[in-house]
């Protein structure tokens, strides 16, 4: 097991290529590579990307699901770099605008991906230099001057000897997620925050060298660092899911000896909606773990059924604070009596993190009252990349009798504690939404939606979808000579399509509440209703 005090994120790993160094690490599409080769990759990439800059401060990854996105990961680590991921699925601009705010001084690029790296650094003033370990060419379309280093060039390339030293509070990777205002946040995850996070999790799983890790996660969503770290913190190996077998999991844990499940819930209520999530049919698995959106008790029971001999758990953490911070161990007898509404308690917070129910002042409220779950502990992050105010908002302090002074981060989630301290989940304070377990801030893909031509009011809301279970988007519209063609093409420019409404519905006025603004309760009911019918596409 990777020690306790691991002071950096990839510490675990390099434990595991010294304890057990032929043992599988990473098996993508029937391949596989042996702790030893991917640590023996991982050194010749970082070389590389020293090569290309002394000691580069942010590194890029633009790759899905391939040997770059996990050895990638590590050279980044390795050179010392914050890791900042992209994902070839959103469009350009989207990554170019990360590419610029994070300050990206080398980016890897998959074999995948190379289609989009000429529009991706087409203007920039400052471009990147490139890693193509994959390639046997640079694309013609690069701009003049960016450094590239193809495959040939890596086979010069001598192993760094040592990983680059970092500082626990220097940043281990950069996540971007959605923004009310219009634009994404930075969240910078330092070392310290998510080798406690992960520390807690050796502690709690105990997980070994035997272990089988799914990838069902993008690298864009932090969710994916529990299955890359913690496979190779245990010296297990990590199996990572492609899109088809994520159409198919049930069959690829059978077909993959998978003993560690961890999805986004909207994965298993697909699977138990369409009625293949039979009873004992999932005997490989130890360990069902779910995180980043309501799980509904329904679905925990029936997956808990379908593989009886794991522990079920509900995970629950946003990504400022690194990952997962409070868990619930599901119990068939006792859990459903726990649910809210229907949904899976998020329990108690993990050690090292404190949770505290507070109203909007920041006054504490009594337990089984609502208030907004806020957290403090050595997992929450200090702040958004450059943006001061949203961070100041984003914290209340308290200061506690003996005087003692405490930052809370506001999730934003409503809950309700009970007397013996874990926590109901009741939904949100504000319009954020989780469509497949993406977090989307409505009032991002209204500020898209505003910016097009005869838009001249923009409602998103949040509505079930045709198959149960399913949320869906709703993009409610005003405006004179407005071609929603042409506006959903457009908004496809710049936003990752898991934003994009499934539907849209055109209005004359919109309906205001008593005080004034525009009533989204009503519009969603409409929606809802079949009131406001949909503009076919
Ligand atoms: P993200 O930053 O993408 O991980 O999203 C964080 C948000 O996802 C939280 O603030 C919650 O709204 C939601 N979330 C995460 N885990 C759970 C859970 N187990 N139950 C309910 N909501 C969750």
């Amino acid at each position: 097991m990777q020690a306790a005090a691991s002071p950096l994120l990839h510490s675990g790993f390099q434990a595991s290529v010294q304890r057990v160094p032929e043992y599988p690490a990473l098996s993508l599409r029937g391949q596989t590579w042996t702790y030893r080769e991917l640590d023996g990759i991982a050194r010749v990439w970082a070389s590389a990307l020293v090569k290309l800059e002394k000691r580069p401060k942010r590194v890029g990854i633009l790759g899905h699901r391939s040997l770059v996105t996990y050895a990638g990961f590590l050279a980044a680590l390795y050179a010392g770099a914050t890791v900042v991921p992209l994902n070839k699925k959103y469009p350009v601009a989207r990554n170019q605008d990360v590419l610029e705010r994070a300050g990206i001084d080398v980016v890897l690029v998959d074999q995948g991906s190379l289609a989009q790296l000429g529009r991706l650094l087409d203007g920039l003033a400052d471009a990147p230099s490139t890693v193509l370990p994959e390639s046997d060419e640079a694309p013609a379309n690069l701009p003049e001057g960016v450094r590239v280093l193809t495959r040939r060039d890596l086979e010069d390339c001598v192993p760094l000897a040592e990983p680059a030293t970092a500082d626990p509070e220097d940043g281990a990777y950069l996540l971007f997620t959605s923004g009310s205002t219009g634009r994404p946040k930075g969240v910078p995850i330092s070392h310290a925050n998510v080798t406690a996070f992960l520390a807690a999790n050796t502690e709690r799983y105990g997980f070994t060298a035997q272990d089988r890790f799914t990838n069902t996660f993008d690298q864009t969503f932090d969710l994916s660092i529990f299955d890359l770290f913690m496979a190779w913190g245990s010296g297990g190996c990590l199996v990572p899911m492609d899109s088809f077998d994520l159409m198919t999991p049930l069959d690829f844990v059978r077909r993959n000896d998978i003993t560690v499940w961890f999805s986004v819930p909207s994965v298993a209520v697909l699977q138990h909606r369409r009625g293949v999530l039979e009873p004992d049919s999932l005997p490989s698995l130890r360990w069902s773990l779910f995180c980043g959106e309501a799980l509904p008790a329904a679905t925990a029971q029936a997956w808990q059924e379908a593989a009886p001999g794991s522990v079920l758990e509900n995970l629950y953490g946003p990504t400022e604070a690194t990952i997962a911070c409070l868990v619930h161990r599901w119990d068939p007898r006792t859990s459903p009596a726990g649910a809210v509404n229907g949904v899976v308690s998020i329990g108690s917070p993990y050690p090292g993190m404190a949770a505290a129910v507070l109203d909007e002042d920041g006054r504490p409220v009594p337990d089984g009252e609502t208030g907004e779950l806020c957290l403090a502990g050595t997992q929450v992050f200090e702040g958004y990349l450059n943006a001061p105010e949203q961070t100041e908002s984003a914290f209340h302090t308290t200061v506690s009798e003996d005087g003692g002074i405490r930052r809370w981060y506001r999730t934003g989630d409503l809950v309700r504690r009970t007397a013996e301290g874990a926590h109901g989940y009741v939904g949100r304070l504000d319009t954020q939404v989780k469509i497949l377990g993406h977090r989307i801030e409505t009032g991002e893909v209204e500020a898209h939606l505003l910016r097009q031509e005869g838009v001249a009011q923009a409602v998103v809301v949040a509505v079930p979808g045709d198959e149960e279970g399913v949320t869906v988007l709703a993009g409610i519209l005003a405006g004179d000579d407005l071609d929603v063609y042409e506006v959903d093409d457009r908004l496809r420019e710049t936003l990752p399509p898991y934003m994009i409404p499934l539907t849209y519905h055109l209005l004359d006025t919109f309906p205001l509440n008593v005080n004034g603004k525009v009533d989204r309760k009503v519009l969603r009911e409409q929606v809802v209703s079949g009131d406001l019918e949909p503009v076919l596409l």
